[in-house]
């Protein structure tokens, strides 16, 4: 396996420590990948200025086609792309090759056309005898982290709008999760001019520091926890930096009594478990009607009870494990504390999976109140909590009432109560009936602690512009 980092166009190894990247679902080594020093991250964003002179003047119809030939490139990979995702990440094969690589490529061609219909918006003259005009224009070097839930995805959801717009790049994938994104540069360097995409692979304290410290990385966007957005904030303020932030979640599902509720458990047990519920939408905190709050925990706990957990190249495996025995710990921890607490039930689940995999159960558990932590903290794995609640102005209280501020849901047969609801909820995202359901035309991304970054969309585009204004004295 080639884990060479990628500068200036160039395949080179890091002369950093070495890394152990592990096979989640047996705990193997996958492989050893020595990360960049601080001087390697410093070549990196040297490069990456060196290129954007050049890369931030070509047409948007030239990177529109680089970009559409990654994304057939992708294509021709995405066997060998999901073989990889599917071991380092630990996702079922199935899901990875056949959710994931099409969604990747998607990312890149939706950038590519938007790359050709980003424009400013005035062309006028507001003073007599003068012309003034908005320019949209590329910022310069960006610095981009990414974490290890979707390392591939996230690498696309960064690297599409900062190229599109005429960025150059240094990205620097998860220290578990490297090798997808690693693959992903090698396409980069067959395909866009030198220097333009950049991989430097190393742990977030010396690696990630190195880069969204660095002076000549005009902007930084991170996907990851909120005390790394908070990292990257601090660590922006000598220079000014500008800063894309998407950070945890804690979605809540307002299930109302007059909800289809065949519809919600089987919503809730894809949405809720995708990817062992390590995604940062993920359906975990229910709120459920009281005439119905029974029913759903029987239903939902048989259902979810029978999600096949298993090896992640067998066709028929539901979930995975979760990413490292730290992670399978930590999601531990959450339920034995919540188990321990007398008003809350463990309705199925609760237990590490068997071997030397870091598999945890999917779980649900019942009964939880408004200031449990099971409630209040974002676990990031298989387990889902349900909460009563006695009236509308009740549940969106809750629901609101979280830190975070990413992906939302509220199920019920009466349309008009659902959109008042939504317009009611504080959610960079609310799904009516459904949940989890992505399009790259729409933005995805926070508010409060989850952050104010926007992924995909015209809207993410523009986060990766600069606006300016020229006005030309007509004389
Ligand atoms: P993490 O914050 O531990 O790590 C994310 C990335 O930041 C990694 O590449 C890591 O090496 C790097 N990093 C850590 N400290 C750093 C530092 N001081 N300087 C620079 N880089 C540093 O997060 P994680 O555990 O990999 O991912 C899980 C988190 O990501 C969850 O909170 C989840 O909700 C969030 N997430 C959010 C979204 C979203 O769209 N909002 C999507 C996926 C994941």
């Amino acid at each position: 396996m080639n884990t060479e980092l990628i500068i200036g166009g160039k395949s080179v190894k890091g002369e950093g420590d070495a890394i152990a990247v592990l096979n989640p679902a047996t705990g193997a080594v996958l492989a050893s990948v020595p990360e960049a020093t601080p001087g390697q991250v410093d070549a990196a964003v040297q490069a990456a200025k060196k290129a954007f002179d050049g890369w931030s003047q070509t047409t948007p119809a030239e990177r529109s086609g680089l970009l559409l030939k990654l994304a057939a490139r992708i294509e021709d990979e995405a066997a060998a792309l999901a073989k990889v995702e599917s071991q380092n990440a630990g996702k079922p094969h199935a899901r990875a090759l056949g959710d994931e690589m099409p969604a990747v490529a998607d990312v890149f061609r939706f950038f590519a056309g938007a790359a050709r219909c980003l424009g400013g918006s005035a062309a006028k003259e507001y003073l007599a005898g003068h012309t003034s005009m908005i320019r949209r224009d590329p910022i310069g070097v960006v610095g981009q982290i990414t974490p290890w839930n979707y390392p591939l995805m996230m690498a696309a959801w960064k690297l599409g709008p900062a190229l599109a717009a005429g960025n150059s790049l240094v990205i620097k994938p998860s220290e578990m999760t490297p090798l997808t994104t690693l693959m992903l540069g090698r396409l980069c360097a067959e395909i866009f001019p030198e220097g333009v995409v950049n991989v430097v692979h190393g742990r977030g304290p010396a690696t990630g520091q190195s880069l969204i410290s660095h002076r000549d990385v005009a902007m930084v966007s991170i996907t990851g926890s909120v005390g790394t957005g908070q990292a990257v904030m601090r660590a922006a303020v000598d220079t000014i930096k500008r800063t894309h932030l998407e950070l945890g979640g804690k979605a809540p599902v307002i299930v109302f009594d007059d909800a289809d509720l065949e519809a919600v458990v089987n919503g809730v047990k894809v949405f809720g478990y995708y990817n062992a519920g390590q995604d940062c939408t993920a359906a975990c905190r229910i709120y459920a009607g009281r005439k119905i709050y029974d029913k759903l925990v029987a239903d939902l706990g048989s259902a979810v009870g029978s999600l096949r957990m298993g090896p992640t190249d067998a066709e028929d495996t539901e979930l995975g494990p979760v990413i490292s025995a730290a992670q399978r710990d930590r999601v531990a921890g959450f339920v034995d504390r919540a188990a321990a607490l007398k008003h809350m039930s463990i309705v199925t689940g609760g237990r590490k999976g068997e071997g030397n995999g870091f598999y945890y159960q999917p779980t649900v558990i019942a009964g939880a109140r408004q200031d449990d932590e099971i409630v209040r903290k974002e676990v990031f794995g298989p387990v889902v909590s349900i909460t009563p609640f006695s009236d509308t102005d009740e549940a969106i209280a809750w629901a609101n009432d979280s830190d975070y501020g990413l992906a939302s849901s509220v199920w019920s047969k009466d349309v008009s109560r659902a959109m008042k609801v939504a317009a009611r909820l504080q959610y960079g995202a609310t799904w009516v009936n459904t949940h989890f359901m992505l399009a790259t035309e729409m933005p995805h991304g926070g508010l409060k602690m989850s952050g104010y970054g926007k992924d995909m969309s015209m809207y993410g585009l523009e986060d990766y512009t600069v606006v300016r204004h020229v006005m030309v004295n007509l004389g």
